[in-house]
Parts: C-alpha cells; structure tokens; sequence
C-alpha cells in the first residue's frame, strides 16, 4: 500500500556493464555524462503544492530506510572523487524538513573536494537555519515560489505559508546567497499572476525561472492537452514587459533565459515538456532512500542503501551506480503516443 502510493517503481532490467566504455565518468548509452547530482534527503514537505503532493502528504518513509547524513555524505564522496560529479544539490520533498540538515551538508562539503553545494527548498524556516548551513558548506539556493498572492499561494499549497517564504528569501539574500534563483511552476492557475510574480523579482533582485508542469502530481490531474507551453507565458508577460529573443550559454542548462526590458534582468523559461533539453541531460539523482534514478520519468531505480550497509567498498558502489546511469533512458518520452506517467510524483523523488 505505501509502496504503491510512493510509487516505488517496478524493477524492470538489472543494472549492466555491458558494452560499457571502461571510463570512470556517469556515461550513458546515449552519448551523456552526468555531472549533476541531485539528492531527495526526506519525502516530508510543509506544503502540499496541487502539482506535486497529495493533500494527505506522501506516506512517510520507515526511519530506517531513509539514508542517514553520513550515507549520504558517503554517497557525495563516491561521486565527487570517483564518478566526476562537479554539482551536489539537495532536494525533496523539503529538505529543512530534515533536522539533521546541516550535518548532511557538513559531511558532504567535507569529501566534495570544490565540487559545489546548493538546496532546492521552499524556503520554510529558512531564515532560521540559513546560518548553520551556509557555515556547514551550502554554497547555492532556489527558492520556489509561483505567486506573490497571498490567497492564491494559500489555494496552490493548501498551506497560508507566503509570509514565511519572504522570510526565507530575505535571509537567503541577507546571508549573500545571491543572485538568488526563484522557481515557478508554470500552469493554467499560475499564469495569470505571471506578470506580477515577475514585477515582484524584478523589485526585489532576484532570477525568476518558470517550468513548464511536468505529469508528476501525486494526484494525477496532468493532462497534455490542458498544460501551459512556454509560448503562453511568453505571450502573457509580453503584455507588460519587452522581451527578447533568449539565448541558452550552456547547452546543458535546461533554461532559456529572455532579457525583460532590455536588460539586463532576465528571465528564465524552463520549457521541460515542450521543448526537450533531454539530449543535453547531465542528471542524476539519489531518492531518500537511496535508489539511482537516472531519469526523471525513469521508474527502473537502482538501489544502492543495501550495498551502503552491506559493508562494500566505495568501488563497488560505483560500480553500481555506473551500470545504473549506463541504462538511462533517452528521455522522457512525453510526446509519444505510448508515454505513461511515471510511478513516483516529485515529491516522491526529489525534484
Ligand atoms: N520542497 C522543495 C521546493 O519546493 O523547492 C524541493 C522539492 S520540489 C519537488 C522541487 C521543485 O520541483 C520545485 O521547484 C517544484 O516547484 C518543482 N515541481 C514539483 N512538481 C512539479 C511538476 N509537476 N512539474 C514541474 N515542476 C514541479
């Protein structure tokens, strides 16, 4: 039952080696290297955004099977050193749900040998940790936020939290976390407050990017008929802003950042759906509970928590975690007639 409703995936082949060039790096059969690491470290979130959580919140994960901060660390020192990873970023569910936060982020800054630290939080009681984490080793922060309307944030989370997450902001650019990037989901409910959640970081001096809404609600109510493309919101925010033509510095870097006002603000339009950056994809994530995900919208995970506890070496577990990444698929396959949603939602697997 709770399996079912974390979405655990299937497992559907072994992790293999096969064919495999002899090279340390996270390759894949499709010609990529991953370089970017994100590690879901708790499924609890103190929201319940509509596109992502059930109301109920996910089933809570046994305490045992969660990794611990020193797994965790254990796993960054593996990837660093062994695997080429050069980005650890950390994710949930929301991560200051974990008490144990800054240890986690201690430990690993101390094996992540110039390799850089961020967190992808909702900014919740943040202004009260920032301190400790930023002198634990966290290096970057997004912050997601998708309205500036108090009542509206109250709709889209099922929590009346916005005054909290200014707090967190403000302390994020107080502790010189800056420039700050600020995420919004991009959907019919929240194109409308666009322009304003635009005007408000403009003000404020912070990166707003929008990403287009992916099938990952735990509830299910994505449809691709319904979405809306980037192309809308670009026509929105042309009502009140000018926009040029966007560029893309690295190809690997899923936004398309457009100059508002001939600049030099930007803003960035992540266009996951409609305008795939698959091809350049150099992720891979670790859930809470320790399981590869090579993909997004991957269900064949790998878990690597038995080998973490089974007393084998750092080589081993690489190993592993190469043949996972080995097997990546090639992308999300969202515009194929055959393409079914994946069994886990974010939440569930670290977005
Ligand atoms: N709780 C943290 C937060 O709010 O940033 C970290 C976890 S959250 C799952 C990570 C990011 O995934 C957030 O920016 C959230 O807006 C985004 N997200 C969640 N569900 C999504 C969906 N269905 N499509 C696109 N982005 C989604």
């Amino acid at each position: 039952m709770v399996a079912l409703a974390l979405g655990i995936p299937r497992v559907r082949r072994a992790p293999s080696l096969d064919g495999r060039p002899d090279v340390p790096e996270l390759i894949d059969g499709h010609g990529r290297t991953a370089r970017d690491l994100r590690i879901s470290v708790t499924e609890k979130c103190s929201l319940r955004c509509t596109y992502c959580m059930p109301e109920q919140g996910l089933p809570a994960i046994p305490r045992d099977d969660l990794l611990s901060a020193t797994e965790i660390a254990r796993l960054v020192g593996i990837a660093v050193r062994d695997l080429g990873v050069r980005d650890i970023r950390f994710t949930g569910g929301e991560p200051l749900m974990r008490a144990d936060l800054a240890e986690i982020i201690g430990l690993s800054s101390a094996v992540a040998d110039g390799a850089s630290i961020s967190m992808t939080t909702n900014g919740i009681g943040l202004d009260h940790r920032i301190r400790s984490l930023v002198d634990a080793g966290l290096g970057r922060i997004n912050i997601s936020l998708d309205t500036v309307d108090r009542d509206h944030f109250a709709r889209l989370t099922r929590r009346d939290r916005l005054p909290a997450v200014f707090a967190g902001i403000e302390a994020a650019k107080a502790a010189g976390l800056t420039p700050l990037k600020i995420n919004a989901v991009l959907m019919r409910d929240t194109l409308g407050g666009a322009a304003d959640l635009l005007a408000w970081a403009l003000e404020n001096g912070v990166r707003l990017r929008f990403i287009e809404q992916m099938p990952l609600d735990a509830d299910e109510q994505w449809a691709r008929d319904d979405m809306v493309d980037a192309a809308k919101l670009v026509d929105a925010l042309s009502a009140r802003f000018t926009l040029s033509r966007p560029h893309r510095d690295d190809p690997s870097a899923p936004a398309e950042d457009w100059v508002v006002d001939g600049g030099p603000a930007t803003v960035g339009i992540i266009a996951s759906v409609t305008r795939s950056f698959c091809e350049a994809c150099d992720r891979t994530r670790i859930t809470a509970e320790g399981t590869v995900r090579s993909c997004l919208f991957g269900d064949d995970e790998t878990g690597l928590r038995a080998l973490l506890r089974g007393g084998a070496d750092d080589h081993e577990i690489a190993q592993l975690w190469r043949a996972a990444q080995w097997g990546k698929q090639a992308g999300h396959g969202m515009s194929r007639p055959d393409f079914v949603r994946p069994l886990r939602s974010m939440g569930a697997i670290g977005g």
